[in-house]
């Protein structure tokens, strides 16, 4: 499963911040938010994402944590038309000018998936923090 693996590195990437943070001296209770950025042609499909996540980060500080998601469209060129803007995005095999509906476009972004921020808990203040 393709969620699998993004929520794997998800889970790898703030337990990586985590252990940094946890080096200069301060004990974090748990991650209550994470804050992603996905790009929409990743076609990751986010309830499978929060489920996989919630089962691996079993036992971590991450357990439990809310996921929000923004999602980010990709720009394209049409080779056709010459159309420059959003495209139309029907599934992964189908991603169209929405100006003259042709199938060849020159596509930048939309394959982004970036951890914005991650909301924490310090276990010696009730106070929250974001890095
Ligand atoms: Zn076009």
């Amino acid at each position: 499963m393709h969620e699998l693996s993004y929520a794997t590195a998800m889970l790898d990437a703030i337990l990586n911040s985590i252990k940094k943070e946890e080096e200069k001296g301060r004990k974090i209770k748990k991650v209550s938010e994470i804050n992603l950025e996905i790009g929409e042609l990743t076609f990751i499909n986010v309830e499978q994402l929060k489920f996989a996540f919630d089962v691996i980060a079993e036992g971590t500080v991450c357990k439990g944590a809310k996921i929000n998601v923004e999602f980010i469209k990709p720009k394209c060129k049409c080779l056709d038309c010459g159309y420059e803007g959003e495209v139309k995005i029907v599934d992964e095999f189908e991603i169209y000018c929405p100006k003259c509906n042709s199938m060849r476009l020159r596509l930048s972004g939309g394959k982004e998936f970036n951890i914005k921020n991650v909301t924490v808990e310090f276990e010696d203040e009730n106070e929250e923090n974001n890095f």
